[in-house]
């Protein structure tokens, strides 16, 4: 074998390699006129190469914004850099079907791609060559695991019976809240509530039963509150509520309507039909309430004095 047609035949192989390999590749002349189209393109465009050669490519593929296009590949000719884009921030440039089995919850295929600037003998950047890589499995991955993450972090926000906020989430958006006041100053109202003679519904009915009361209030709780309220779950059967934006007399009038649908509620488990009710403490914050603990300790003692007073009421903290 000649030096020649040795030198032929790695060029052919090399040829036969890139029109194999499983990443995309295409050439463009500075028109954005296809020049080169490999295998990969062909099978996941259905494109044949002598079909799309001499072709301007947003006319084969109209998905690809051409402004940003042109204005990425102008920069690769001018300053003969490399230039990227990754599926996270444009999940793909030419729109292909994604056909793994298992990646089948992807409607089409994620790329990266890299524009690569091909220079001439003279050193002139005449070509530029697109690599377009299949990332579709690691977007699958990452998408899900972030998914995943998301749900675990509601998960350890929420308190598993009740759906509501657990105490210590609660408590660190009270923080927040807090904090926020000291700012604004705007009013801002907590609500604890307790529900009255709950160990005798245990007593009475078992746990089961007692257990459906506290779903029951947390339910009304939770139809009760707008999307800037703050529910939680503070202990057994005790709860809070954090109404932003409101003065004790309006989360008074709020506290009350609560009360009252309880005590009009009839809760049923198997055969059984039971009535029950809250107590309930109403704790606006000021500058007497030092921090968000006190806040607590506020809302706590006028439930308290609710209790005190025969249950099933509804008491305002007054600092004095
Ligand atoms: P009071 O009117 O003074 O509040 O009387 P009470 O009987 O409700 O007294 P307290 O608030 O101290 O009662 C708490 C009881 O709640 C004790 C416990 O057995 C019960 N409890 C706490 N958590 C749960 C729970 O998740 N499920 C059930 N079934 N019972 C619970
Ligand atoms: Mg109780
Ligand atoms: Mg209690």
């Amino acid at each position: 074998m000649t030096l020649e047609s040795s030198q032929l035949n790695e060029l052919h192989w090399l040829m036969e390699m890139l029109h194999n390999i499983d990443v995309g590749l295409v050439v463009l002349d500075k028109d954005y006129k296809v020049q080169i189209f490999n295998g990969f393109m062909e099978n996941h465009s259905g494109y044949l190469p002598r079909e799309v050669k001499g072709k301007v490519l947003f006319d084969l593929f109209d998905e690809i914004p051409q402004e940003w296009f042109k204005r990425k590949a102008e920069s690769v000719f001018l300053l003969k850099n490399k230039a990227f884009t990754i599926w996270e921030q444009r999940p793909y440039l030419f729109k292909f079907n994604s056909y793994r089995p298992i990646t089948g919850s992807a409607n089409y295929m994620y790329q990266n791609t890299t524009f690569i600037p091909l220079l001439s003998t003279t050193g002139e950047v005449s070509h530029l060559c697109l690599l377009v890589y299949d990332m579709t499995d690691n977007a699958m991955h990452k998408m899900s695991l972030e998914a995943a993450n998301e749900e675990l972090g509601v998960l350890s926000q929420t308190d598993g019976l009740t759906g509501l906020f657990n105490r210590t989430h609660w408590e660190n958006c009270l923080q927040t809240e807090y904090k926020r006041w000291t700012r604004s100053q705007n009013p801002s109202s907590l609500v604890m509530l307790d529900i009255d003679h709950f160990k005798a519904v245990n007593d009475n009915h078992g746990h089961m039963v007692g257990d459906e009361v506290i779903r029951h209030i947390s339910a009304l709780i939770r139809s009760h509150v707008r999307e800037t309220d703050t529910s939680g779950r503070y202990g057994g059967e005790e709860f809070t509520i954090l109404l932003a934006d409101t003065s004790a007399e309006n989360a008074f009038v709020f506290a009350e309507r609560l009360r009252k649908e309880v005590e009009a509620a009839v809760v049923k488990y198997n055969d059984i039909e039971l009535n029950y009710t809250i107590s309930l403490g109403v704790a606006e914050v000021d500058s007497s309430i030092k921090n968000y603990e006190a806040w607590i300790e506020s809302a706590d003692a006028a439930l308290y004095h609710a209790k005190e007073n025969g249950r099933n009421k509804v008491s305002i903290y007054k600092s004095d």
